[in-house]
């Protein structure tokens, strides 16, 4: 029986459980769909669109070695996703449409949609657990619900990994090559504007790229991790986000790649291994919120209590936020390298966050949204996650009176304002005490180029204090 596999965000033909078990069944196209309109309603950035049809480039290559042609097909929105997959079955007499399952309520509902639509036509629909190490619904509580707290989440995958370490998918083998040829691929959509060469030349495409990455990761970067993870300046950390939201890498070639490292162990031995497993499962986490707590893709904080803090509306300050000129010179490089790279480091993400959501009190919901439209690695469960974590909205969160300072973090986290000086060369002349916090300098700096804080520190955080000890405190609600 002819198979069908339908790619989306698992752009790799190694390790891919939908691949492999479609080749496996029979005679296997493969299928992608453009959905430029989706795409804008879910504030996917063009970068990351970009990424996705440069790594679908790579896939078709790699595709072609296995005899499997790649067809592309506009559903322009994913309602139309039923009709066009239809389409092709019909076309290709396909018996069977394999996928690797995606999370978030589009995601479900689109799949519920095609899935009935097919079997009216008598098609099959098979999917498999891919993008994570661990199916949602099976890291329950003892009465059987969703974790909200990461590190009990984390025992029970501890318990799991020890009992059953997900393997790593053999790749198929060519098959006879099959009488039809695949479509191309646009280099661009007109919906999205394409990026800078710089940034695409950061990001190289495809899996022996990644491969690349991992390994010199493992090999360099990995048994120093726990250390260097949180200086901005270093490379410190593997930045294969990119890879591991558009699926050229799975999260089980990045832990064997790290049991690789570490005789085998995830919980002892190497504790930059043991960190670094650890994020992969912070990764795991938010994805099982998604499913466990959908509200969270509807824009809903976590903690329903929270839905009543006074948000300010303040435009300037939200566009001096975005466009990296608030004065704070840590603040200001992290946006500049979000905006010039498509990607930000860990630590500035989450001092980024605290500041919007904190110091000027603007609602999460803007800042999650400004850096969707701006992540390469924008993933909508580590986004959210991350921005519910940094606002104290959401499970397991940063609790709400500890608030970073972002002067503090920069001088404890950029110490020498190497990675001031890269991305806010108009304080490169300053030297490493007073870098951080040029205001304090008062008129000593001639500060032409560079603004005044837009707030005060201090007097903020008293606001957002006062703000969150007024909310009335409610249960959190498990729905
Ligand atoms: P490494 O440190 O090498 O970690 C390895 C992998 O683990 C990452 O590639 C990522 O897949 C995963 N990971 C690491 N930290 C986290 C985390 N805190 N939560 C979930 N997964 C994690 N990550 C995204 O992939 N997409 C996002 O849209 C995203 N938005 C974020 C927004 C905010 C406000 C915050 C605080 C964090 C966000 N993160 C997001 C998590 C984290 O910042 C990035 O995954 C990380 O910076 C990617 O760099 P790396 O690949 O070098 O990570």
């Amino acid at each position: 029986m002819r198979q069908l596999i339908w790619f989306r965000t698992d752009l790799r033909v190694h390790d891919n459980t939908a691949l492999a078990a479609a080749m496996q069944a029979g005679p296997t196209i493969a299928l992608f769909l453009l959905s430029p309109q989706q795409w804008l309603e879910h504030d996917d950035a063009a970068c990351k669109v970009d990424f996705w049809l440069r790594n679908l480039k790579e896939l078709q290559q790699r595709l072609a070695e296995l005899n499997v042609p790649l067809l592309i097909r506009t559903a322009a929105h994913w309602r139309d996703a039923p009709k066009v997959l239809a389409d092709v079955c019909r076309d290709q007499t396909i018996g069977c449409v394999q996928v690797n399952e995606e999370y978030g309520i589009h995601e479900t509902r689109r799949d519920r949609a095609v899935r009935q639509h097919l079997a009216l036509q008598g098609v099959e629909w098979r999917s498999h657990l891919d993008q994570l190490l661990f199916q949602p619904g099976s890291v329950l509580t003892r009465s059987g619900t969703y974790f909200q707290v990461f590190s009990q989440f984390r025992k029970v995958c501890y318990q799991h990994l020890h009992t059953a370490m997900p393997g790593l998918v053999p790749t198929p083998k060519a098959q006879a090559p099959l009488d039809l040829a695949s479509d191309a691929i646009p280099k661009a959509l007109p919906e999205f504007l394409s990026p800078s060469d710089n940034l695409r030349q950061l990001w190289p495409a495809g899996e022996a790229h990644v491969r690349q990455r991992l390994d010199q990761f493992a090999d360099e970067a990995l048994l120093y991790y726990q250390e260097q993870r949180d200086f901005p300046a270093r490379p410190g950390t593997s930045r294969l986000s990119p890879y591991l939201a558009a699926g050229v890498v799975s999260p089980r070639q990045c832990l064997h790649a790290a049991l690789q490292g570490n005789r085998g162990e995830f919980d002892s031995g190497n504790p930059g291994a043991i960190t670094w497993i650890n994020e992969l499962l912070w990764r795991e986490f938010y994805k099982h919120i998604l499913v466990g707590y959908p509200r969270v893709s509807r824009h809903r904080a976590f903690r329903l209590e929270t839905e009543a803090l006074p948000w300010r509306q303040a435009p300037s300050e939200l566009a001096a936020w975005q466009q990296g000129r608030t004065g704070i010179p840590i603040v200001d490089a992290a946006m500049r390298q979000l905006l010039a790279t498509g990607w930000m480091h860990n630590r500035l993400r989450m001092v980024v966050a605290m500041f919007l959501s904190k110091n000027l009190m603007i609602d999460w919901r803007e800042g999650e949204r400004f850096f969707m439209r701006h992540l390469i690695d924008g993933d909508l469960a580590a986004n959210n996650g991350g921005w519910q974590w940094s606002a104290s909205t959401g499970t397991d969160a940063a609790p709400y009176f500890r608030i970073f300072n972002p002067i503090s973090q920069s001088q404890k986290f950029d110490p020498d304002g190497r990675f001031i000086r890269t991305w806010v060369p108009e304080l490169a002349e300053l030297n490493k005490r007073d870098i951080h916090d040029p205001a304090a300098l008062g008129g000593l700096f001639g500060m032409a180029n560079y603004p005044r804080p837009i707030v005060d520190l201090a007097r903020s955080r008293e606001r957002v204090l006062q703000a969150f000890k007024s909310l009335p405190q409610t249960e959190v609600a498990h729905a």
